[in-house]
């Protein structure tokens, strides 16, 4: 499931690709990714309109246009949730059998494709109005972090998942931030000590912003393969698995701990696997 730095990876890919490109056609093959804009609203407002920049917010991509007429700025947000993809493709090319929605941009197309229609695609952004921190921006400051933590008694792997308090980390990098903070997953949130908060600020900053530089390097073919080795963590059959092999404790339940080569382990936590190293992470 792709997290803060697949979806700025995404971003920074898609940017350049949709800059200056207008949407001559939408095609909508599944309406319930657009809600609550309706189908016609969402046809009305984007053709003609004109991609003039893209943001990330948390795991939001934001889409900004030009309407038709030119004059007022428009808002597209995106959202990948568990199985999505947002790719451009030739427009000979075909569409793939779970497109959820196809904007003709001339020579090719963007496609929104999604196995499970779990993500959106719509003209709905107060959804980023609720988001936390931006954690590799300068908004997000220690001081304010330990502040919202000593509000909550959820175990902390739980409270990282809580978009309100800092926004794009999901199941994945909770796990990898903790290991790396040597913080158990179970410590409620409002009992870390100082040191550990700040252990942990910094470990939620140095992980993502490896994970962004390590995706960076993951070729996107999106181009009617399947390689494109970034959502699916090197799993689709051709895919590079490199990016799969960076996670320290994600999904190695039963292999040896690359601190002290005990065995990680895995529990659920809120219905969600949490995996650490009980040896290394007993603060
Ligand atoms: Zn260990």
């Amino acid at each position: 499931m792709p997290e803060l730095p697949e979806v700025e990876v995404l971003t920074r890919h898609l940017h350049p690709l949709l800059r200056g490109k207008t949407i001559h056609g939408v095609n909508i093959r599944r309406a319930k990714v657009l809600a609550p804009t309706s189908p016609q609203g969402f046809r009305r407002t984007l053709l003609g309109a004109k991609f003039t920049g893209l943001l990330r917010r948390g795991k939001y991509l934001l889409f900004q246009l030009n309407d038709k007429a030119g004059g007022q700025g428009l808002n597209l947000l995106g959202h990948l949730g568990m199985t999505g993809r947002m790719f451009l493709a030739h427009k000979q090319q075909t569409l793939p059998r779970h497109a959820a929605v196809v904007l003709d941009l001339g020579r090719e197309n963007f496609i929104y494709e999604d196995t499970r229609y779990f993500g959106r695609l719509t003209l709905d952004i107060s959804a980023t109005g609720k988001l936390g921190p931006e954690p590799l921006s300068r908004n997000f400051q220690p001081a304010t972090f330990a502040r919202a933590l000593k509000r909550s008694r959820q175990a902390i792997k739980v409270k990282l998942l809580d978009q309100t308090l800092v926004a794009g980390i999901g199941n994945i990098y909770a796990s990898e931030v903790l290991f790396r903070a040597r913080i158990s997953p179970k410590r409620a949130a409002n009992r870390l000590a100082p040191g550990q908060v700040k252990r942990l600020w910094r470990a939620i900053r140095e992980v993502l912003a490896e994970a962004i530089r390590c995706g960076s390097t993951v070729p996107l073919n999106f181009g009617g393969s399947k390689s494109d080795g970034l959502f699916y963590f090197g799993r689709a059959p051709e895919a590079p698995d490199f990016y799969e092999e960076r996670l320290q404790v994600y999904d190695r339940e039963g292999q040896p701990c690359l601190n002290c080569r005990r065995s990680i382990r895995r529990m659920t936590q809120a219905a969600r696997s949490t995996f650490y190293c009980p040896h290394c992470q007993r603060g």
